[in-house]
């Protein structure tokens, strides 16, 4: 478990991440910044490998193309979805930070039934939250070879 403490005046105290964070809470984890992001769809998709696939093309020439496809589409109702608004963005990632947390100890706020106002507070230690997570998930792996 990794203790660590939240610099949130409003929501004061530690939180103690597992370490190693389990794999179905890694898939809740993933699962849930996926649905945070935008994504594209076939046709969109087709538009962004352009990046890899054709090194010629200028990348603004790309983005500025992807940027009126996703726009198109969104609004004829096509398959490119939207990304959730950040405070969706925070409300979706409690579930799965909820799987990653072995111990709570944050004073004025329940993760079982999370408070939204005040707002930059809530998103301060919300985003503080999924930072301290992923750092847990995304620790890099020790250089050399564990055989040596
Ligand atoms: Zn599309």
């Amino acid at each position: 478990m990794k203790l660590v403490t939240s610099p949130v005046t409003k929501f004061p105290g530690t939180v103690g991440i597992k370490d190693p964070i389990p794999l179905n809470a890694c898939v809740e984890w993933e699962a849930g910044l996926a649905e945070c992001q935008p994504t594209p769809c076939s046709e969109g998709r087709a538009i962004l490998t352009q990046f890899w696939k054709a090194p010629d093309k200028s990348k603004d020439e790309i983005s500025a193309e992807y940027e009126a496809h996703f726009t198109t589409c969104v609004e004829s109702g096509g398959k490119c979805k939207l990304g959730l608004t950040d405070t969706a963005a925070q409300a979706r990632m409690i579930k799965p930070a909820r799987a990653c947390v072995e111990e709570w100890k944050i004073e004025g706020f329940d993760l079982a039934n999370p408070p939204g106002s005040p707002k930059a507070a809530r998103s301060r230690f919300i985003g503080w939250l999924i930072t301290e997570i992923s750092n847990v998930y995304n620790e890099a792996e020790a250089a050399g070879d564990p055989n040596e």
